[in-house]
């Protein structure tokens, strides 16, 4: 008789082999000894964070193996096993996923600092396998869950590296069910105000629209029946609060986000698709300029859809979102556009994917076309790197990276090749500040990829930045105006005021 924590494991994989199974309920013995005893702040048995993490993981698609190290994800940090030990128990490969997922944890993002890696180099470094960064994700997922019970001056560092780190990784993987609710759990400690504003506003909106969508709903499923679409699914997705306020941040004003409540329609096979959205069009008006067809043309990351917005007939406004199963698996579990930055003195040459061959399993040989990836790896992993196969070299990589998690940081390389991130839009006095306070300090002019730039330009991802300096120069006032991080607008005031005692 097996235990009800460990078939709720089981029972989310996908048609596991013998083996796995075996694996996976060795695994979780082993660990409910190892942590016997132990808790976790909410008061709950430790073991309650492992088997959480191994159902993130088997939901995911991943196989025994990594549902096995992602149990036995702690057991080197927090209770003193070895890894001999592990490797002795499970073997070779197990040993080097707990492995990497215990170092991986032991960098803290800690914002510009110079010492801080960039996300890139952190990331790649450290997990070397694509595995350990999965097991990473899922572990913060429910730790961000539980981040309730964790003392009130950690919550808000936490929440912020989820959102500077693991929900862009997220995203970049293309996996948008976790991205999207790690964006979401950290939201209300990093913005807590933001976030309650929006929490009313999108209710407020919600209460409003629910009976038109209610009715639009039904009189869609009764004429898609009427042409003998029944095999179909429909949902509403509801928009990410966390991607809503990106969404207003930006640009639009809240009348005009018309994707809040989307009607998601999923059908068997592509033509049913079209079939879909020309029955849609002949009932409802669409609006114009708003009707996308992602499946010729998918996007970047390789998402997959039709969308069209109509209006009701009651004057509201919907978004309809048309997918195949398929493509709807695609995007929520995983296929994305990977991007590496190729550091070198050019500053902009980006080679796509390289990123993720160095993170995809080495066990099977150099070699690492499609053929040669171990059959551990899910099928968005291999689906990708039959999209990155397809792709001409250096296609569109620039909006590749745009389109990117790249669009929140950027990547700045001193002429020596160090790497910062900074946020968008960042000036080279910032780039100054955060390589030395000294430099900023005496900042005298600076070259952006060798030509000659004023202080306020606004950096790109990949720039080259060369800082010269003198040693009478000071700071002015005037800085304060354009610098974007609060590291260089603290020394630039301290030094101020210090010139003033003077
Ligand atoms: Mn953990």
């Amino acid at each position: 008789m097996k235990d009800s924590n460990l078939l709720s494991i089981l029972s989310q994989m996908q048609s596991p082999e013998r083996e796995e199974i075996e694996l996976v309920e060795r695994a979780y013995n082993y660990v409910l000894k190892a942590h016997e005893g132990h808790s976790r702040l909410s008061g709950d048995p430790y073991s309650v964070h492992l088997v959480e993490t191994a159902k993130i993981l088997a939901e995911l698609g991943m196989s025994g193996t990594t549902i096995a190290a992602g149990l036995l994800h702690d057991v080197v940090e927090d209770r003193e096993v070895t890894l001999e030990t592990i490797q002795k128990e499970f073997g070779k490969e197990i040993a080097f996923l707990v492995d990497g997922v215990t170092k991986l944890g032991k960098v803290k993002y800690r914002g510009t600092d110079r010492h801080n890696e960039s996300l890139r180099k952190l990331f790649v470094a450290i997990s070397q396998d694509i595995r350990v960064l999965i097991i990473k994700l899922a572990d913060r997922l429910h730790n961000m869950r539980t981040l309730a019970h964790v003392p009130k001056e950690k919550q808000e560092r936490i929440a912020t590296e989820t959102l500077e780190i693991y929900s862009p990784i997220a995203y970049r993987l293309g996996i948008r069910k976790l991205n999207r609710e790690l964006e979401d759990l950290a939201f209300p400690y990093v913005h807590k105000q933001a976030y309650e504003e929006i929490k009313k506003l999108l209710r407020q909106k919600h209460h409003e629209q629910a009976e038109t969508l209610e009715k639009f709903l039904r009189s869609v499923k009764k004429a898609l029946a009427k042409e003998g679409l029944v095999k179909i699914r429909t949902e509403y997705r509801v928009k990410g609060l966390f991607s809503l306020y990106k969404k207003l941040e930006h640009k639009e004003d809240l009348e005009k986000v018309y994707d809040l409540n989307a009607l998601r329609i999923l059908v068997e096979k592509t033509e049913d698709c079209y079939r879909v959205l020309g029955i849609i069009h002949s009932l409802w008006r669409p609006l114009p300029g708003r009707i996308k067809d992602y499946i010729a043309f998918p996007k970047t990351n390789g998402y997959q859809a039709l969308h069209t917005t109509v209006f009701t007939g009651d004057g509201n406004i919907v978004e309809v979102q048309i997918k195949t199963f398929d493509m709807h698996n695609h995007s929520e579990y995983g296929i994305a556009s990977h991007v590496e930055y190729k550091q070198g003195r050019s500053g902009r040459d980006y080679e796509t994917l390289a990123w993720v061959n160095s993170l995809l399993p080495k066990n099977e040989g150099q070699d690492l076309g499609i053929k040669s990836i171990s059959s551990d790896v899910p099928r968005w992993i291999k689906d990708l790197v039959a999209y990155q196969a397809s792709q001409p070299k250096n296609l569109n990589l620039k909006e590749q990276l745009k389109s990117d998690f790249l669009n929140r940081r950027i990547f700045i390389f001193s002429p020596k090749g160090d790497v910062v991130d900074l946020p968008v839009d960042s000036t080279p006095i910032d780039f100054a500040y955060t390589i030395h306070s000294y430099i900023g300090d005496h900042m005298v002019g600076s070259k952006v990829n060798g030509k000659l730039v004023s202080l306020d330009t606004s950096l790109k991802n990949g720039d080259i930045v060369e800082v010269m300096t003198k040693e009478k120069a000071k700071p002015s006032q005037k800085w304060l105006e354009f610098v974007k991080t609060s590291m260089a607008r603290r020394h630039i005031r301290h030094t101020l005021s210090q010139m003033r005692k003077v």
